[in-house]
């Protein structure tokens, strides 16, 4: 039987969670003053194992799930993530695999992800110049460079690639351009997300935000006239336009243009809890039925209940100041 929420919403896609911990403290998702050495992490025995992950997404398959995207915290931090990506693509052949990364890590890995059967990564970069970038992702290790490396290391390898770029007022509009100009060389989309109120600890204040129309005036101005393109399928959560040469780009406008009619999603945290909402205050644990025995039915169930309950729609309910509503954190439930 199709499965569908409150909203008439199936639910096709999961974003999972494979480790609260990061190699990076972007000021916007992990901020070092509440993600400090003092920060609890969760211990391993509170991780779900690769074969929990693996029994969830089996009991998704048959209620319509078509797409798992390993996602964190940073996932290629946890061992052996190509073990987990071999166990997901021998549940389903024809699942799209993908992965979300700040990309440091990608140039060591990506033929062996590739290997192992992922088929897509999204990379998180926010700038091109050094200071930029190293202030926002509160990093003096790391450089925009090796996430180009990252990046061209994933498209020799045959991964499919596609570019994230959070911008916020004052802080990285001078780079639009620049990482417009290094995706464009390497024929890579660009997608612009819109700086969100996820969690409580990146101090959010709306006046920071840079909608997608304003970049796209910039782009225009700049580059040439975008035209959008139809969305591929329901559920797609950035808009998209070309340019005259064909170049992609992408707006992930939660805050501005909220797209939650279509929203397919459901997010499982590290711990084995299923959200139904990138900004749900609680979420529903899963792990606790993984733990007393419980098979594949007993989750096929459980989410199916879960699901036909769900009547989220935070986005577009969403008002300016909500910084009162207790939201779980992003690197928790994966972005
Ligand atoms: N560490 C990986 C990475 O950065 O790609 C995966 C996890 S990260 C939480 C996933 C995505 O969420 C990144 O593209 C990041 O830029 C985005 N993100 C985190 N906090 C955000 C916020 N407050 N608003 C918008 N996007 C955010
Ligand atoms: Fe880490 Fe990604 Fe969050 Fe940055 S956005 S702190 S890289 S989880
Ligand atoms: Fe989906 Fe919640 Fe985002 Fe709306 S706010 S698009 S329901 S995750």
């Amino acid at each position: 039987m199709r499965l569908v929420d409150a909203h008439k919403r199936p639910l096709h896609d999961l974003r999972i969670s494979i480790t609260d911990r990061c190699n990076f403290r972007c000021t916007y998702c992990m901020p070092r003053e509440h993600f400090g050495s003092d920060h609890a992490f969760l211990n391993r025995e509170a991780l779900l194992s690769y074969e929990e992950i693996t029994l969830v997404v089996r009991s998704l398959l048959c209620v319509g799930l078509r797409k798992v995207r390993l996602t964190g915290g940073e996932p290629l931090l946890r061992k052996d993530v190509t073990k987990l990506i071999r166990m997901l693509r021998s549940e389903g052949p024809d699942l799209d695999i993908a992965m979300t990364t700040n990309g440091v890590l990608l140039k060591r890995n990506a033929e062996a992800l590739f290997e192992a059967g992922l088929n897509r990564v999204t990379v998180s970069l926010d700038a091109i110049d050094e200071d930029v970038f190293q202030s926002m992702a509160d990093t003096p290790r790391h450089t925009p460079t090796h996430v180009l490396e990252g990046i061209d290391s994933a498209m020799s390898a045959g991964l499919g690639v596609k570019v994230n770029a959070v911008i916020r007022k004052s802080i990285n509009e001078d780079q639009i351009l620049k990482l417009s100009k290094a995706c464009m060389d390497r024929v890579v989309p660009l997608r612009f997300i819109e700086y969100m109120d996820v969690g409580n600890t990146n101090a959010w204040n709306y006046d920071e935000v840079v909608t997608g129309k304003r970049i796209r005036a910039i782009l225009e101005n700049r580059i040439g006239t975008l035209t959008a393109e139809p969305p591929k399928h329901r559920g797609e959560v950035a808009r998209r336009y070309r340019t005259d040469e064909g170049q992609i780009f992408g707006f992930v406008e939660s805050v501005s243009n909220p797209f939650c009619g279509d929203c397919t999603r459901a997010r499982l945290s590290a711990n084995g809890s299923l959200y139904t909402c990138l900004f749900s205050s609680t979420g529903h644990d899963l792990r606790s039925i993984l733990r007393m025995g419980g098979e594949e039915e007993d989750i096929g169930e459980a989410v199916r209940s879960i699901w036909q309950h769900r009547g989220d729609r935070y986005s577009v309910e969403r008002s300016t100041d909500n910084t009162s509503r207790k939201k779980v954190e992003m690197s928790f439930i994966g972005g």
